[in-house]
Order: C-alpha cells, then structure tokens, then sequence
C-alpha cells in the first residue's frame, strides 16, 4: 500500500510526538517524511533527494542502504533475531565485545545497552557501586560526578544529572543527583582568558581546584572527549583531555569518557580518545557502533573496575541492571560488519583527508557577516551564527533565524540541524568529496539567503 505525501503529513500530526520537537510549531510546517536512502542521501516520499548532512542524527558511517551491511544483517535474521544475554550468551555479541576490546587494550569487559543515555546511565551507576563494592565505609561519600558546562550525555534522568545544558536540562532541576560543574574550554566565548592553551589551563585549573578540595565526595568524572557535540560542536583544544585524565589519576577518581557522539571514525580516528592516548576506567558507546543501522549501545570498563564486582552471592557485589533487549544479535552482527568496513574500506585516513578538504570550504563561510566561528574536528562541524562579529551577540530566539536557515538548506537539497545558534554539518562519513563540496556550497547559499532577510528584518 502506497500513501499519499498528503495522508502521511496528517496522520504524522495527528499521531507521533517528535523528539526534542515544539510540536505546536511543527504541525504548522510541511513534515520531511523519508521513505529510503541511498548512500550518502536521502529520498523523500515525493521522491526529492536530500544530503544527509546529518547523517541521521550522527550516526550513519558507510550511507544509506550499503548491500554489504544489508546482507549482514539478512544473515543474521536467517538464524534468530532476538535472545536474552540475562543468563545466557549469543555468538555475534561475544564476537562483537572481543572486537570492541581490541580497540581498547586496556579495558577488560563490555556490558551492553541499547541507546546512548543507556550506555552513560550504566557508566554512572558502575562508578557510584564501584566505590560501594570496594569499601563501603571507606567511600561511603564517593557519591557526586563532576561535569563540564554544557554537558550532555543524553535524555534519561541519570544522564541528565550529569548535563550542563540550560535549556534541556533546568525543568527537570529537582529530579536530579547533585553534579559539579567545572568549565569547559569553549575557546570562542572565553576570550577573557586568553588564547587556547590559556582557557584550556584555566579549566583544568578549575577541575584541579575542584577535585583537590572535594575528591572524598567525587566518584567519577564524566566527558565527551575532544568534541561537546550537543553544546553547539565545542572543540576543545589539545592537551584538555590529557589534562583531566592526570588529574583524575592524581585524585583518585574514576574517569568516563562518553564517546556515542565522537566514537566510530567521526573525528577522524576510531575513538576520540586515541588523539591524546587517553586511557578511561569507563567507555560510553553508541551512535556509529551498528553503522547507523540499529539501536545498540556499550559502556566498557576496566579489569579494575569489573573485579570490584566479582563476590560471593552474599556479598551483593552484582551490578543489578539490564535492558532487555542487551545484546541484541541483529544490532550486534551489523556493528561487528560496521567495523569490519571501516576498516576495509580505509574509511578513518579518508575522513582524515575528507576533513582537510572540508576545513578549506568551510573557510569561505566566513565572507557571511553572521558567521562568527567555525569550528571542525574530523567530519563534525559546527558554525556559529552571530548578530554582531564583535560583540559575538546572537540573534534573538524568536527570530528563528538557524531554523529558517535549515528549512532553505532543506529546499534546496540538504538536511542538517541547528543547536541553539550553532548550524552542525556532521555529514554521513563516507559522504565523498564533491558531494561535500555541494553541501557546503548550498549551506553557503542558505546562510546569505536568511542573512539578507534578516538584514531587511531586523536590520
Ligand atoms: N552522549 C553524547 C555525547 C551524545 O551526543 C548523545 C546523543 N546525542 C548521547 C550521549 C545520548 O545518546 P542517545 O540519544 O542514543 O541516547
């Protein structure tokens, strides 16, 4: 049965709650409904193509459709789709997690989930019992996380404990854990203390101060490494990572590097965490891990941090959680392929020279007034979108400018999305090099579109 544009626009009204959506703004504008995909675009029900800019919200790495990650996952379902790992195992998720190890040497167990805030709610929750396992009355105040500003780590109550985003996050205030925030080096809008590596030693100055005088009470620390992608693609400089993977060490706290955003080749290397040989006690995975395909997350650990929880049935040692469908073979086979390509296909030294390439195109965004920064690690990219060059003032919400200017980029063949003021182009990874080029030359046309109407608007 084949639906009308027009059928599908009113039931999707009438029916579906969007994420992260103003839906009494939505119901008033046309609905993208995709029907399929191909490589690096994506078709809509009238059959218009559009880049995916956004590679379906960053996660898609080898396109739309691949045959070679379709048959992994037929194979799969001509065997089982779906058994429990409570009590029992299956061979694509053994054969995955000894995969995912082989990444990260120094890490011993992996214990999966199915979404993002998933895999951080478990890092967050193995933190808290690691401490308890260990000694009880010794850490019996090991209870807090610190975080930095504009942290996200997803929409679950646990992980929106540990964000710093001000609007996602102040109505939920009296649900949340207590957290500590520290500052993030946010280079553009902290220009008080200086030039990059000047931010970068404030904010660890600040972690250090923090950790000094409270680490009895801080379990862990939590940090999406190299790259704030919900912030608005806040990159930080070099030697930031390193610099708190020293001093959690100094102070004796756990440190979890949440890579759903950043892991699988999307800043040029497998994880983020190799660029500054930054070894974690705690790994969030998710986003890439199946290719973009299906839902599936992993929180890694340690041998350290596991063995704490090996004991005798009644030493209560067991981390109690689990989702049910943990380990799902569909999600596991298609990411154990997903691997498998990246690594066949050369896909991290071609996102490396992608990256290159796009940095030079980007550069001419900047002929735009209203582009204030830009700034990219690997294929994640973020423009920031200003009033005023010098002032670094940002236009009024209601003006909707970002959002206009996705609805242009949108007319005319691209989809991407707004964070705040910030326009993001995390594009599908293997997006090639002219299809880029194209994308960032209509978000170019995009941007000088709505800049002269809102020139003529607001003047
Ligand atoms: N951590 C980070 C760094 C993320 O960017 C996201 C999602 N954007 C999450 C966690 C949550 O992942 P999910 O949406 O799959 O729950």
């Amino acid at each position: 049965m084949v639906y009308s544009y027009a059928q599908l626009e009113q039931w999707d009204k009438q029916y579906v709650w969007h994420p992260f959506t103003q839906m009494k703004q939505y119901v008033n504008e046309r609905p993208l409904i995709i029907e399929r995909g191909k490589g690096s675009y994506l078709y809509d029900v009238n059959g218009r193509r559009y880049l995916d800019g956004y590679a379906s919200l960053w996660v898609n790495v080898h396109g739309h459709n691949d045959p070679e990650l379709n048959a992994a996952l037929y194979e799969q379902l001509e065997k089982i789709a779906h058994s429990t790992l409570l009590g029992s195992a299956n061979v694509p998720s053994i054969l995955l997690a000894k995969r995912l190890l082989e990444y990260w040497p120094h890490m011993s167990k992996v214990f999966y989930s199915d979404t993002g805030a998933a895999a951080v709610e478990i890092a967050l929750k193995i933190a808290y019992q690691y401490w308890k396992n260990l000694d009880p009355v010794r850490y019996a105040t090991k209870n807090k996380f610190v975080s930095l500003k504009e942290a996200y780590h997803g929409d679950t109550v646990g992980a929106v404990s540990v964000g710093g985003m001000e609007t996602f996050h102040r109505i939920f205030a009296p649900l949340l854990f207590e957290r500590i925030e520290v500052p993030a080096p946010y280079v553009y809008r902290m220009e008080e203390y200086g030039r990059e590596q000047d931010v970068v030693r404030h904010c660890l100055n600040e972690l250090e101060r923090v950790l000094a005088s409270q680490h009895e009470h801080i379990a862990a620390v939590i940090v999406e490494p190299l790259v704030q992608g919900a912030a608005g693609i806040i990159v930080h400089p070099r030697g930031f990572l390193k610099g708190v993977e020293a001093l959690c060490r100094q102070y004796g706290t756990l440190l979890i590097c949440d890579e759903v955003a950043v892991g699988f080749g999307r800043t040029g290397t497998m994880f983020a965490c190799e660029q500054e040989e930054v070894a974690p006690d705690l790994v969030c995975l998710g986003k890439g891990i199946t290719g973009g395909y299906l839902p599936l997350a992993a929180t890694l650990v340690t041998e350290e941090v596991y063995a704490a929880f090996l004991g005798d049935a009644e030493e209560d040692k067991t981390f109690y959680h689990g989702h049910t469908y943990t380990g799902n073979q569909l999600s596991c086979s298609v990411a154990l392929k997903n691997i498998e390509l990246i690594e066949a296909r050369g896909l991290l030294d071609d996102v490396q020279r992608k990256a290159r390439r796009l940095a030079g195109w980007l550069e001419r965004l900047y002929d735009i007034p209203i582009v204030g920064d830009i700034r990219q690690k690997g294929l994640m990219c973020g423009i920031e979108i200003v009033k005023n060059r010098r002032t670094k003032e940002v236009f009024p919400r209601a003006a909707m400018l970002e959002h206009r200017i996705i609805l242009e980029a949108r007319r005319r063949g691209l989809v991407i999305r707004p964070l705040g003021p910030v326009l993001t182009f995390i594009p599908v990874l293997a997006m090639s090099e002219a299809e880029m080029e194209e994308a960032v030359r209509i978000l170019y046309d995009s941007i000088v579109c709505l800049y002269e109407q809102a020139r003529a608007e607001l003047g």
